[in-house]
């Protein structure tokens, strides 16, 4: 997936003529501004903490939200794709570092939240997100994997476990070492980012 945050629509879409077919969203305010803009062929994912008063912007553009971290989020995103007709794919996230700066579920209460989630009729779930620790010790990232592993082997019924999104410009080798499927690449490929853009 390619990361898009602070990066001009002109090359996002550079990037999907040379084969990127996923982007990832942070900002649902960003989004909205350059939504229009963006190619077509490209599948959009938001990666970003969603405040629950902003899942209507997204609903209907998206394909997949991978920041869900409360069963009121759910409850939310449930209600709009039922309203919509559709369903929506979410991963849940999870706070592996357990960092207090970080959103994210807490990893003791993932199966919990998944098992409470089985009631939304339509929502997916599809797997787990993380975002460990900058310079994180290579365990967090297994310790993510069992637990991607443990949400398989739940077999729940609303869940159809067959991502794990992890790895991001400074840590994607490790991730894709312990399981990840998904890895979200911004400064690797769009270059250093300017905040002072947005
Ligand atoms: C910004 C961001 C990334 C990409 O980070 P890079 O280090 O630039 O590759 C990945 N995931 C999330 C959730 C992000 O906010």
């Amino acid at each position: 997936m390619a990361v898009t945050k602070t990066v001009a629509p002109e090359k996002i879409n550079f990037a999907v003529s040379q084969g990127i077919t996923l982007l990832g969203e942070n900002r649902v305010q960003e989004y909205l501004s350059k939504k229009d803009s963006y190619d077509k062929n490209a599948e959009v994912h938001m990666i970003g903490h969603l405040q629950t008063n902003k899942v209507k912007y997204i609903i209907n553009d998206v394909s997949l939200i991978q920041s869900v971290d409360s069963f009121k989020l759910a409850a939310e995103i449930n209600r709009l794709a039922e309203k919509n007709s559709r369903s929506m794919d979410v991963l849940l996230e999870v706070n592996i570092g357990d960092e207090a700066s970080k959103s994210g579920t807490d990893k003791g209460s993932v199966i919990e939240l998944a098992s409470q989630m089985q009631e939304l009729g339509s929502v997916r779930i599809r797997g787990l997100m993380a975002i460990p620790p900058i310079g994180a010790d290579e365990k967090v990232f297994a310790e993510m994997n069992e637990l991607y592993m443990k949400l398989k082997e739940a077999k729940l019924p609303n869940v159809s476990a067959d991502i794990l999104s992890m790895g991001m410009s400074g840590d994607y080798q490790l991730a894709i070492k312990h399981g990840s499927t998904l890895v979200r690449i911004g400064t690797k490929l769009f270059g250093a980012r300017n905040y002072m853009e947005v």
